[in-house]
C-alpha cells in the first residue's frame, strides 16, 4: 500500500480568515493548503469599499482578497479551487478529506473557514427572479441599474453599504427594513440618513411582483398592517447570512449552525479549528476573521508538535 501524503494544515475556505491562516501556516513552514470551491476572498469580494482594515483606509474587497492570496502564496501556502465533500478522522487522528470528484487529502490539522451564504427571503418567485431583477450582491450587479429604481432589503451593515453604493448609480434607492432602527454601525447610519436613500421603516416584503422578471414588491408595515406597492427595476436582498457548516454537522459542536470555538479557535474536535464568519462570535469583520486565522494556526502548530 502506498504511503499517505499528509499535509500539516488544510484550510477549507479562502476568505480573509482562511487566507490569513495561509500566511501564518506558510510562514511557520508548515505544509499548508487552502481549498476554495468558488473564488478566493469569500463574501469580502462583494464589498465595494473597505475602510476599516488597518493601514488600508481606501481599499475594496477584490483588491484586499488578491493581496491576501499573494501574501499567503509568497510564504509557500498553496491554493486549490476544489470543494470538500466529507471529513473522516482516521484512527491515528489524521483527517481524511474527500474532495468533489473523489480525490482524497490527508492532513494533521483542519481549519474550517467556510463562512456564510446570503439568507433568502423565502418568497414565491425569489428563485425564479434571481438574476432577473433580484440579486444578493449589489456590488456585483449594481452596474445593471444605472439610472433605474432599486431597493435593498435589510438593516445591517451589508444592506446599508449596498444602499449607499447603489445611490451613486441608480436614480432612486429604497432601503426596506423590518424595524424602526437600523442594525448597521453608527457611521453607516449617519451616512444613510444624510443620503437620498428613502428608508421604508417597519416593513417586510410580502410579495415579489412581475411575470418574467421582477417589477416591484408589496411591503407590509407592521405598525398598522398597511400594504404598499413599490415599483422597482431591481431588488437586492441583504438580510444576513447562513453559516456553511453542514460539512461538520455531528462532528463539531454547533450553535444555531455556527461553529462553537474557544479563544484559540479550537472546536470540540481535536485538531479542527474554526475561523471567521462561520464561528460563534460577536463581531464579524475582515479584521476579526484575519485575526482568527493567525490564532488558529498558532494553536494548530502546537497541536501538530504535540501529536
Ligand atoms: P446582519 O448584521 O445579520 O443583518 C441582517 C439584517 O437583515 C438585519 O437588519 C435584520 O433585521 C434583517 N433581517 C434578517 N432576517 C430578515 C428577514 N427574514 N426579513 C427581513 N429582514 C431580515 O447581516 P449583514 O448586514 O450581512 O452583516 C453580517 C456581518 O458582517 C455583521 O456582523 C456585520 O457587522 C458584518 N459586516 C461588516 C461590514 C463592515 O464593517 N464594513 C460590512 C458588511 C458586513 P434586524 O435588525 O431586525 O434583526
Amino acid at each position: 500500500m502506498s504511503e499517505r501524503q499528509v499535509q500539516d494544515i488544510v484550510i477549507i475556505g479562502g476568505g480573509p480568515g482562511g487566507m490569513t491562516a495561509g500566511v501564518y501556516g506558510g510562514r511557520a513552514e508548515l505544509k499548508t493548503l487552502i481549498l476554495e470551491k468558488n473564488f478566493h476572498g469569500g463574501q469580502m469580494v462583494s464589498t465595494a469599499e473597505i475602510e476599516n482594515y488597518p493601514a488600508l483606509p481606501d481599499t475594496n474587497g477584490v483588491e484586499l482578497s488578491n493581496l491576501m492570496l499573494e501574501h499567503a502564496k509568497k510564504f509557500g501556502a498553496k491554493i486549490d479551487y476544489k470543494g470538500v465533500e466529507k471529513i473522516d478522522i482516521e484512527e491515528d487522528g489524521i483527517k481524511k478529506l474527500t474532495l468533489t470528484g473523489g480525490d482524497e487529502i490527508y492532513t494533521k490539522a483542519v481549519i474550517l473557514s467556510m463562512g456564510s451564504t446570503p439568507r433568502k427571503l423565502g418568497l414565491d418567485k425569489e428563485d425564479k427572479f434571481t438574476g432577473r431583477g433580484l440579486g444578493y450582491c449589489a456590488i456585483c450587479d449594481g452596474g445593471f441599474y444605472r439610472n433605474k429604481v432599486v431597493a435593498v432589503n435589510g438593516g445591517g451593515d451589508t444592506a446599508v453599504e449596498d444602499a449607499l453604493y447603489l445611490s451613486r448609480i441608480a436614480s432612486k434607492v429604497y432601503l426596506i427594513h423590518r424595524r424602526d432602527e437600523l442594525r448597521a454601525n453608527k457611521t453607516l447610519q449617519t451616512r444613510i440618513k444624510e443620503s437620498n436613500v428613502e428608508i421604508v421603516w417597519n416593513s417586510t416584503i410580502k410579495e415579489i411582483l412581475g411575470d418574467d422578471k421582477l417589477t416591484g414588491v408589496i411591503t407590509v408595515d407592521k405598525t398598522d398592517g398597511s400594504e404598499r406597492q413599490i415599483d422597482l427595476d431591481g431588488l437586492f436582498v441583504a438580510i444576513g447570512g447562513i453559516p456553511q457548516s453542514s460539512l461538520v454537522e455531528g462532528m463539531v459542536e454547533l450553535d444555531k449552525g455556527y461553529i462553537v470555538a474557544n479563544e484559540n479557535c479550537e472546536t470540540s474536535q481535536p485538531g479542527i479549528y474554526a475561523v471567521g464568519d462561520i464561528r460563534v462570535k460577536s463581531l464579524r469583520q475582515v479584521i476579526t476573521a484575519a485575526a482568527d486565522g493567525a490564532i488558529a494556526v498558532h494553536a494548530a502548530e502546537k497541536y501538530i508538535l504535540e501529536h
